[in-house]
């Protein structure tokens, strides 16, 4: 029988297997027709958030663009006789088998990120992975692209939440519901000094460093590392909820984590940047108030002017236009941020999308956005078709 998604609020609850199989291999196909290789590629990375979105991307790119032997870790639900796995189980286990077929050397480690013990693991996998490939065992790239609600602090066994409201003042909006174009408005009351603090928590830069302290603590750091987190800046109109809000304030301490590793390892990496990516549908951008609606305005104005990437363009663009350039150079903006938001941010895109914003209505949204687009791109996250929401 044909699996159906099960929707509610912008979060699909199910997977379907052979759709997230395809979706896969398509970004595989993607890379290996149009990557360009480089002299100083790497030879060992580091996947942390390996099985979606942006994580799944770079992991693709660095092992299918470069060849590159890849560890990646995620954390995702392994089917059992009750329910089905999360997207991401089915993702890893597709990279994992194209790898095999391919002579890649790939290493995935299913678990929590921010314990002690999946560290271990992971560097484990490091040496092992390394060991296969004959190489010494040092990670030459190390994206940490983790996307979660919660975080257990491995020092105090304290688990915190992260939300997503504003900060100092409540928000008001419009919310769209991709799957049928309607709205909703939605308010938020400002977070408190303990929602902020967690949300810094779970979705700042402490656990960057600690793997940083974790790999350089077991000699996997090298002149050659590059390590590199994933954020968001957006137009101003999407601050008060983004940029401004509890997340905006974990990006923050995310970029005082990267300054403390680029002075920390001065001498011993290559570097740590942030990586300011294009707005794109995941499974957690989805649920970011208002975010869908300019997204899907977004889609539409960049579609229409050709200038539209996923995350598989984003990703190739930042390794081969940023990371792995000729000269070795890394291009970043004044705060030492990489910028493949650059198409995003451009004056007439934000100009186009804004006036969308404001005209949009229900009974418009289906000729003025790509909320068709959008809604493809949240179904394909999870193994579906457009036609199977039917
Ligand atoms: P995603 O939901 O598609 O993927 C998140 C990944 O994190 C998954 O592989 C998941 O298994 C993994 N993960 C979550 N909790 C974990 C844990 N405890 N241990 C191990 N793995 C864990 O998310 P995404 O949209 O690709 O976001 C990745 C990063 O990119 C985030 O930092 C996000 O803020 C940033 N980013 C996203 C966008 C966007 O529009 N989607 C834009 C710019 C930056």
């Amino acid at each position: 029988m044909a699996i159906k998604p099960m929707i509610r609020s912008n979060i699909c609850l199910n997977a379907n297997p052979d759709g997230c199989a395809a979706n896969v291999r398509e970004q595989i196909e993607y890379i290996k027709k149009n990557f360009k290789k480089a002299d100083n590629a790497p030879k060992i990375a580091l996947v942390a958030g390996c099985s979606n979105g942006y994580g799944l991307a770079s992991r693709i790119c660095a092992g299918f663009g470069y060849g590159a032997a890849t560890v990646g870790l995620s954390f995702d639900n392994e089917p059992s006789e009750k329910r089905m796995g999360t997207p991401g189980y089915y993702n890893n286990k597709t990279f994992d088998e194209e790898a095999a077929k391919n002579g890649i050397i790939s290493i995935t480690l299913n678990g929590d990120a921010y314990s002690d013990t999946a560290k271990s693991k992971t560097i484990e996998a490091v040496r092992e992975a390394a060991v296969k490939s004959s190489i010494p065992a040092k990670i030459d790239l190390f994206i940490y692209s983790l996307a979660s609600p919660v975080r257990t602090d491995p020092k105090t066994g304290v688990m915190h939440k992260s939300v997503i409201k504003p900060v100092g003042a409540s928000f008001k909006g419009r919310a769209l519901n991709i799957m049928d174009g309607t709205f909703s408005v939605t308010e938020i009351e400002p977070a408190s000094e303990d929602e902020v603090f967690n949300t810094v928590k779970v979705m700042g830069g402490e656990d960057w460093q600690l793997w940083m302290n974790a790999l350089d603590n077991e000699g996997l750091l090298s002149a050659k590392t590059r390590a590199v987190a994933y954020t968001y800046i957006g137009p101003e109109s999407s601050w008060d909820i983004y940029k401004n809000g509890t997340i905006g304030k974990a990006k923050e301490d995310l970029e005082r984590a990267c300054c403390e590793i680029n002075i920390k390892y001065n001498k011993k990496i290559y570097g740590a940047w942030v990586s300011v990516n294009k707005a794109l549908v995941t499974r957690s951008s989805a649920v970011i108030p208002t975010i869908s609606l300019y997204i899907t305005c977004l889609y539409k104005v960049m579609k229409e002017m050709n200038l539209h990437e996923g995350c598989i363009e984003q990703i190739a663009r930042l390794y081969s236009e940023r990371l792995y350039t000729q000269d070795g150079a890394v291009p970043a903006d004044s705060e030492n941020r990489i910028r493949i938001d650059d198409l995003e941010m451009r004056g007439d895109v934000q100009k186009a999308v804004e006036i969308k914003m404001k005209n949009v209505t229900s009974e418009n949204i289906f000729t003025e956005t790509d909320i068709a687009g959008v809604k493809r791109d949240f179904l394909q996250a999870h193994g579906f078709n457009p036609e199977d929401a039917v």
